[in-house]
């Protein structure tokens, strides 16, 4: 597969955006502290393959500084007027330069199948090992 349009929205739509995403490379959950009160659900996707739609002025924004570290990881952008998540913006080489995670659940037109038919990665990120899976996952 290869990537494919996709449009997306908070829920009140004050905020709209588009996307190119490949979800047969998968979607993620990770047990860190925000994730894990955010109930998050993401795939990355490449800053320039996201198209926000609506002004910039409807989404408000956090910068997480995790314990140890110096500077934000990722700006979680969000809409100001009913809470939903869009992404968080970050910029790591490993994960091809400057990055979203996207919130998966913000997809208004991707198919429960294909959604369902993606592989979903687990990220210990609690511990600082994203490259493994959590020992308990039941309720990521
Ligand atoms: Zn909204």
């Amino acid at each position: 597969m290869a990537k494919a349009s996709h449009r997306g929205s908070c829920h009140c739509k004050a905020v709209r955006y588009e996307v190119e995403i490949d979800l047969t490379k998968g979607t993620e959950r990770c047990n860190c502290s925000i994730c894990w009160k955010a109930r998050a659900w993401f795939a990355i996707v490449q800053e320039e393959d996201f198209k926000l739609l609506t002004s910039p002025d409807a989404m408000g924004e956090y910068r997480w500084v995790p314990e140890g570290k110096s500077e934000p990881f990722l700006t979680y952008r969000f809409c100001k007027h009913c809470g939903v998540r869009i992404h968080a913006a970050g910029d790591q080489a490993s994960l091809g330069g400057k990055f979203y995670a996207l919130h998966v659940p913000t997809l208004d037109d991707a198919h429960q199948d294909e959604l369902a038919a993606a592989p979903l990665k687990f990220n210990d990120n609690l511990h600082g090992r994203p490259d493994r899976t959590p020992e308990d996952t039941r309720l990521l």
